[in-house]
């Protein structure tokens, strides 16, 4: 079952300084690693550009407040050098306090006006960010959504529900609501410096003797956190694709009993994701709890040779008071920054990978243009086809498969299970392109021919249907954008034998069908899924083993619908029924991805070779009245 070694080759890493230990000396790796993060980084700043206006305004409100922040400081330290002074005639007294008193007016201003700017930066900075992250999910979903089958045949749904929901999540706030508080932190420990210089530049050098260490302290950090939440982000990608997997498939699940089997699944996943995410949250600790020591440590030494200065009278008490207020400040936004730090490092590990889809290129691109009608529209021609799927290449499915489908005829398609018949199928609707050969539209190989025009002339009917969660009126105009007359769905479902059943349901067409349609029998399905065929009124239908799930009173019903489906068309039937294939213009026995004998069923059953063995042993398995039935019907 899928392992993240089956993705590998598809979201492929760089797996520069990889190792469970992340050994930091491995510098080289981790600088490369560093510059590819930069350039993702930059990617993810890109994707805000649109946003550019707002963001210029909120990074102004910003600044200001920022510059509120600090000074608040400023002015407290007024009041300080105020009340420190000569007080002692009540003169000076009333003095005093009419400063105070105009000191704190201006520190209330200063209040109002850096609430105001705090309040309009994060509201443009979080509606930007919301806008970022619906654009990501928006241009991630179309650029999945064309991508060659082949790829969803060995990616899990899981895996890119989580690249879809959670890392878009974190970039997110990477690119604006981080960056906000960044920038916000940053300009604040700059304006603080600037007037702790200003205060004192003697303090102000004591206080950073600390920074050059800090700095190198923090990069190796977030190197060696980069790699880490990278690994916890995987595991939990794996863990929802298991959870993913257990809930599609819950009933197979309750009938082997296996709950508790996929409960210790589940939790083993999880657990591998704990142990990551206690890692993190260790080192993360002890980060915050250095950075902390660095950032206290200098106001100590501050302290200290502040107040050897005040005592000496080279600064006022105030002006201490002030620049122990700054640091504080500064060393708060610093602490803060380092924060910000660890969740950027989490967000270029996310984007990264997000990247990595957004860059992937598909296989099979959607290019051709062409319309091709042909004189006798409906005509498809496989031309010594070989195939292997690309997820298996060394197995070759289909062995120079040569076949024609005349305008207006039925081929059947017959032989052992596994022989390739759902292969060709799938190739005639281009799910793969052939590894050698051509299989042609009309006369036009399929890879010229427009997308939209394969698919409107080529309906598919398969053996286990998918219908969408809607109703079952949209159900049948899938394929339509929405633009068909109720008429038409009702028409479609009357004639693929749908309509009595439909009209039963109290909501009638627009009865909801659930997830894949399970509120749906087999059957009832099934006639949706032709209805569906039948409104597109394609002029090629392929039918996999359409009634092969169905019990005998359906499929009496579906057959007949099937007879009303492939009348004026070209039909290539694969079959398990005898009844259908006799009345096909033409018999293909495929067998080990080659056609091993053709002709009309007479022809065949004369033959005494494969077909004629396939037909008696049809016969031979058939219950004893079902038998007289079909004998009878033959
Ligand atoms: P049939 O319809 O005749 O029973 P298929 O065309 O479904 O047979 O399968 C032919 C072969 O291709 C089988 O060996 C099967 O295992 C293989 N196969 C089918 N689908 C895939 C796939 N998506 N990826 C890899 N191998 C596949
Ligand atoms: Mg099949």
């Amino acid at each position: 079952m899928g392992s993240t070694s089956e993705t590998a080759p598809l979201l492929e890493r760089k797996e520069g300084g990889k190792s469970d230990s992340a050994s930091l000396n491995e510098l080289t790796d981790l600088e490369r690693a560093d510059a590819a993060a930069n350039v993702g980084f930059a990617r993810v700043l890109s994707l805000a550009k649109p946003e550019a206006g707002k963001l210029i305004f909120a990074t102004l409100a910003l600044l200001i407040a920022s510059t509120s922040d600090i000074l608040i400081p400023k002015f407290g330290g007024k009041i300080i050098d105020i009340v420190s002074g000569d007080t002692q005639t009540p003169e000076d007294k009333a003095r005093a306090l009419e400063a105070v008193k105009n000191t704190i007016l201006y520190i209330f201003l200063i209040v109002v006006v850096g609430s105001v700017s705090t309040a309009l930066d994060d509201w443009l900075f979080s509606s930007a960010s919301e806008r970022v992250v619906a654009r990501l999910r928006k241009r991630l979903f179309s650029h999945l959504i064309i991508q060659e089958i082949a790829f969803f045949d060995v990616t899990r749904t899981g895996e890119l529900m989580s690249r879809l929901s959670e890392d878009t999540q974190i970039i997110k706030n990477a690119a604006t609501t981080n960056l906000s508080h960044a920038l916000s932190s940053l300009s604040t420990a700059f304006i603080g410096l600037g007037f702790m210089f200003f205060t004192s530049w003697k303090l102000t050098l004591l206080a950073l003797a600390v920074v050059p260490a800090t700095f190198i302290a923090v990069r190796k950090f977030g190197w060696f956190l980069r790699e880490l939440s990278q690994k916890t982000q995987d595991a939990a990608a794996a863990a929802a694709s298991m959870a993913e997997e257990s809930f599609g498939a819950i009933r197979t699940v309750r009938s082997f009993a296996q709950e508790e089997y996929e409960i210790s699944r589940y939790s083993k996943k999880v657990d591998e994701t704990l142990k990551l995410g206690l890692k993190q949250a260790k080192v993360v600790g002890l980060f915050s709890g250095g950075i902390y020591t660095a950032t206290s440590l200098p106001i100590i030494l501050v302290v200290i040779y502040g107040a050897y200065l005040t005592i000496t009278d080279s600064m006022s008490p105030g002006d201490l008071a002030s620049f122990i207020l700054y640091s504080l400040t500064v060393g708060h936004s610093i602490s803060g920054l380092s924060g910000l730090y660890t969740m950027a490092m989490k967000a270029v590990g996310a984007s990264r990978r997000v990247f990595q889809l957004l860059d992937r290129v598909s296989s099979m691109p959607m290019s051709g243009n062409k319309c091709p009608l042909g004189g006798q529209d409906g005509e498809v021609e496989l031309d010594d086809v070989w195939f292997a799927y690309p997820s298996r290449p060394s197995h070759m499915v289909l062995k120079g498969i040569t076949m024609k489908l005349q305008p207006g005829s039925k081929v059947a398609l017959v032989g052992p299970s596994g022989g390739g018949k759902t292969t060709i199928a799938n190739l005639i609707e281009r799910f793969y392109d052939p590894n050698k050969g051509k299989i042609l539209l009309n006369g036009v190989p399929l890879v010229e021919v427009s997308h939209k025009h394969l698919h409107k002339k080529i309906s598919i009917v398969s053996q286990e249907p998918v219908l969408f969660n809607c109703s079952i009126e949209d159900n049948i105009a899938y394929g339509f954008d929405g633009k068909v007359d109720p008429a038409d769905i009702e028409n479609a479902a009357k004639m693929a034998n749908a309509h009595e059943f439909i009209s039963q349901f109290t909501d009638k067409y627009q009865t909801h069908v659930g997830e894949r349609g399970v509120r749906l029998s087999g059957g009832q399905k099934q006639r949706v899924a032709i209805a569906r065929a039948l409104l597109m009124n394609p002029k090629i239908l392929l039918l996999d083993e359409a009634t092969s799930a169905l019990d005998a009173e359906s499929e009496y019903l579906v057959q007949d619908a099937m007879e009303c489906l492939m009348k004026g068309r070209t039909v290539l039937v694969i079959a398990h029924r005898l009844s259908t294939v006799k009345r096909a213009d033409k018999v293909l026995v495929v067998s080990e991805g080659e056609i091993v004998e053709s002709g009309t069923h007479e022809d065949l059953l004369s033959n005494n070779g494969v077909y004629s063995a396939l037909v008696s042993r049809q016969l031979q398995t058939m219950k004893p009245e079902k038998y007289k039935t079909e004998v009878e019907t033959y």
